[in-house]
């Protein structure tokens, strides 16, 4: 049997079972041996039921005797309790509202239970768990696993049995796997090799075991990663003559002289380290991270002034119309009179115009270019590029970057920016293939925005609150999680939000709807008259999530704000907080749900990015979190991009060291390629 095998080769795996396991996404062999148990029940811990203690967690094994239903008093709820023996003692299992169990638990069956024990209410001295965390329930005997056995994410009609009995039989028949890390590494970091790493994953001999595995097969993903990502640098790292950059002169200086402020420590400390790898004659790639608000807009343009001081043209790409635009207006007004050519390519301009604008690009008449990704495409040629600034780079993939660097008849110098604060391990993971700069402090004078959570019931004072503050002076934000009524959902929506406020409390002030539905040249008069302070009250979807500036907006309130994760409603807040006047950012939710809550107060409760990505990656998963992301990586199965740093650093040390050996080296790329085709196939095929 070979990992690339139809499951239907498995012994007791025929059509109908094919077919239940195809909806869960597993195909072949190698699908199967790759469904990782999502925990393991260690019954060498199983307590007698003569034995029990009570108030603690405890696991009981024993045979169903007896299971009745009924239903709570006030409310309502089904109770489901099933008596049971081991023959040492007895227990009473209860389970609330649980509906589904009701087919499951039978007299006779064998139950495994783990859960808080408690005296039981008038039990005269008899045990009962009514509060069970986790507990599988046998038709027949226990199966002779080992001491620790594997619980399985499983579906309806496939059973813990026979996820355990079909892997088991695969294993059985399963004599080699094909190693994909190099020997010599696997030795140096102490890895299992591969078909013991995932007996081990299945069937654990012992803990310790386990555990190594598991790093085994961690490693092997993390290190697989970091091969595609080093393969990406090195391609467009070696393709072609790199430039190399003067020091900076007049021109950076002049900019430099002609900003309102003095760069802060953290900006000069990267603006510093940036210089130096464009001093260099081999190809800067090099990500700026720094929370919202932190200033890294004057870097960039700083970047590519020098670029053009040496005679190239730059490149700067904003995931948004509004915020390339703003980039744009704030271009043009900080270096009016640098004699700089600046164009903005927006998706706005008529096809004749775009065509212009395409000509003079590639006739060197334009020295730095601003738009979204309208810059990937073919059309647009450049004469002679020399730096490519990707804005808010975590809204891209990529592949899109390649894209952009592909443009050039040499290796561009490449810059990338972020806000979304990403642990380091992750950063290693999703730009691995990228240095990096952080700029950790925001400039001074900026006052902490206050951050308040508050009832629906509470939206009247809320809303007084933002017209005292607009008649003050200020403008203010309303942020909304759709664009659109819906029917059968109590949604906010922006523009049933906006019908409310600017005929009701706000009727005598200026407001303004954005969102992304509307024509491109409407966006953009609504975005220049709030940024001219003409609109006051600016209703919007996440349209505004990015980038923008507008200094005198500092109070956002967010309607339904449980609908958004962490680290956007942090990207939303740092909309405001940006001038030196107090700033707020109120959280309207009606939202009961702890988790809801929780998520939440952690937002009122801090303000540093890094710790609320953390947070967010908690609560919601590394999955939930990359996937916002959308950086075109391939999401990781058994590693965990929080707290695998050690196994990261050395996955990235070990690929590293194979990538000297070329033939090596290609024979791993084929497995990354087999393996995450999808997500790398883009770059790595061209
Ligand atoms: P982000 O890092 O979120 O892109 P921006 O570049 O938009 O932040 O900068 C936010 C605000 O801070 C802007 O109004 C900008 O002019 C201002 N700013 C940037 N650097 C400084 C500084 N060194 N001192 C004072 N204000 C600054
Ligand atoms: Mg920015």
């Amino acid at each position: 049997m070979i990992l690339t095998d139809s499951v239907t080769k498995i012994k007791g795996v025929g059509p109908k079972r094919a077919g239940q396991l195809k909806g869960l996404g597993i195909n072949t062999v190698a699908d199967l041996v790759n469904w990782y148990p999502r925990s393991y029940e260690d019954r060498s811990k199983i307590t007698l039921l003569s034995d029990l203690v009570p108030c603690e967690i405890q696991t009981v094994a024993g045979t169903i005797l007896n299971v009745t239903e009924g239903r709570t008093g006030r409310r309502n709820l089904l109770v489901l309790t099933a008596f049971i023996s081991d023959g040492h003692g007895y227990l009473t299992i209860t389970w609330f509202n649980q509906k589904f169990l009701k087919n499951k638990l039978k007299v006779g069956s064998k139950l495994l239970a783990t859960g808080k024990v408690e005296y039981a209410y008038r039990g005269r001295g008899q045990f009962a768990m009514s509060y069970v965390k986790d507990f599988v329930v046998y038709d027949g005997e226990f199966d002779d696993y080992n001491v620790i056995t594997p619980i399985y994410h499983s579906t309806g009609s496939i059973k813990q049995k026979f996820f355990r009995d079909s892997i088991k039989n695969v294993f059985a028949e399963l004599d080699n796997l094909p190693e994909v890390i190099p020997e010599e590494i696997a030795r140096k970091y102490d890895l299992l090799d591969r078909l013991e790493a995932y007996r081990e994953i299945h069937f654990p001999s012992t803990k310790e075991k386990l555990l190594t595995a598991r790093n085994t097969i961690a490693f092997e993903e993390l290190f697989l990663i970091q091969c595609g990502l080093l393969y990406i640098k090195s391609q467009t790292a070696t393709g072609q003559k790199s430039i190399r950059h003067i020091t900076s002169g007049k021109m950076v200086r002049q900019v430099l002289g002609k900003l309102p402020f003095k760069l802060t420590a953290d900006q000069a400390k990267v603006w510093r380290e940036i210089e130096q790898d464009m001093e260099k004659n081999i190809p800067m790639r090099r990500l700026v991270q720094g929370d919202v608000g932190s200033g890294k807009t004057v870097i960039a343009m700083l970047a590519l002034v020098k670029t053009v001081e040496n005679g190239y043209q730059g490149a700067l790409m904003a995931p948004t119309e509004i915020l390339a635009e703003q980039h744009y207006a704030s271009f043009t007004e900080t270096l009016a009179d640098t004699g700089l050519k600046i164009a903005l390519l927006s998706g706005k301009l008529k096809k004749s115009q775009k065509e212009e604008l395409y000509d003079k690009i590639v006739r060197h008449e334009i020295d730095i270019v601003i738009g979204t990704h309208a810059l990937i495409q073919d059309a647009v040629k450049f004469a002679a590029l020399g730096l490519i600034v990707t804005d808010e780079q975590h809204r891209f993939g990529i592949n899109q970057r390649a894209l952009l660097e592909k443009k050039s008849a040499f290796s561009p110098d490449v810059l990338v920016m972020t806000a979304t604060p990403i642990p380091r391990t992750m950063t290693l993971t999703v730009y691995g293939d990228l240095d990096v700069s952080v700029i950790e402090k925001l400039p001074p004078g900026r006052k902490p925005i206050r951050t308040f959570l508050r009832n629906k019931d509470r939206r009247g004072l809320i809303y007084k609150f933002v017209l005292e503050q607009i008649r003050l002076g200020r403008q203010a934000y309303v942020v909304c999680p759709r664009i659109e009524a819906d029917e059968d959902s109590d949604q906010s929506a922006a523009e049933q939000i906006y019908e409310e406020l600017s005929t009701g409390i706000f009727k005598n002030v200026n407001c303004g709807l954005i969102h992304g539905k509307l024509k491109n040249d409407v966006k953009e008069d609504i975005m220049g008259r709030f940024y001219s302070g003409e609109i006051k009250l600016l209703v919007a979807t996440t349209v505004i999530e990015v980038g923008v500036n507008v200094p005198n907006a500092c109070i956002m309130v967010i309607e339904q704000a449980d609908r958004f994760g962490l680290a956007q409603l942090h990207q939303l807040r740092g909309r405001v907080g940006r001038g030196s006047e107090k700033s707020y950012c109120i959280l309207i939710s009606d939202n009961k749900s702890r988790t809801a809550m929780e998520r939440l107060e952690i937002l009122e409760s801090t303000s540093d990015g890094f710790k609320l990505a953390e947070a967010d990656i908690k609560l919601r998963g590394a999955g939930q979190f990359f996937g916002s992301m959308q950086h075109g990586l391939p999401d990781l199965k058994m590693a965990d991009v929080l707290h695998d740093m050690d196994i990261l650093l050395n996955a990235r040390r070990a690929a590293i060291e194979v990538f000297a050996d070329k033939e090596l080296f290609t024979d791993i790329l084929k497995e990354v390629h087999d393996r995450y085709g999808q997500k790398f196939v883009n770059i790595l095929d061209n």
